[in-house]
């Protein structure tokens, strides 16, 4: 799969701003500053594609990038769990990313992000769970691999494993958008996702 021809098709809010059900939608969610927009841009090899920042907690949209002249989707879902914005914002942003799971039938896969660096929070837990109930299977990219020491990889992608009670089934993509590992990994993954 060639990441060609990637372009940003809407920013949505409400369910009726979303853009038709034609073609199968990828969507990633995770933590806000947990590398989401990184992941993409390193994906699409774009630097601006996605907007990134060292400061979380930018507008909630949801946002549909089409792939290859629109043979399938990858959706960006607004991050949780950033602490300074209100609860009312917080839930706000959870109805958001609760609409889309529950109501997108074309959506094929969801593709959790967390940070390697740090053991799973509340909130990613709960992420996980209303995943598995959606009946996907549990895919995992663990981001920011770059930042850790060999010696703490192993230890801290089994803590995730475990945290979000991930089984045989489940896959754990350890990665990084500096160094760009895991990103062949990605790509296949991708490949077979769309395959079947
Ligand atoms: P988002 O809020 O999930 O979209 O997160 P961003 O992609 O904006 O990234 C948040 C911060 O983490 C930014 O300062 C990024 O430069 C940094 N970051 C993202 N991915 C990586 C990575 O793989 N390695 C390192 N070292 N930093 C990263």
């Amino acid at each position: 799969m060639d990441f060609v021809e990637v372009d940003l098709l809407k920013t949505a809010v409400s369910f009726e701003q979303y853009p038709d059900t034609l073609v199968p939608e990828i969507a990633l969610v995770g933590r806000s500053n947990v590398g989401k927009s990184s992941l993409i841009n390193c994906l699409t090899n774009r630097n601006k594609l996605a907007r990134t920042s060292s400061t979380p907690g930018k507008t909630a949209t949801i946002n549909f990038y089409q792939i290859q002249k629109d043979r399938y989707r990858i959706v960006d879902l607004p991050g949780y769990g950033y602490a300074k914005v209100s609860k009312a914002e917080q839930e706000k942003w959870s109805a958001m990313i609760d609409t889309y799971l529950s109501k997108r039938y074309n959506l094929v896969q969801v593709i959790q992000l967390v940070d390697a660096r740090h053991a799973p929070s509340k909130d990613d837990i709960t992420m996980a769970d209303w995943i598995r109930h959606y009946n996907f299977n549990t895919i995992v990219v663990a981001t920011k691999i770059d930042k850790l020491k060999k010696s703490q990889i192993d230890k801290n992608l089994t803590e995730i494993y475990n945290d979000l009670q991930m089984d045989n089934n489940s896959i754990l993509i350890p990665f990084s958008a500096e160094k760009r590992t895991g990103r062949n990994d990605l790509i296949a993954l991708f490949d077979e996702i769309l395959s079947n």
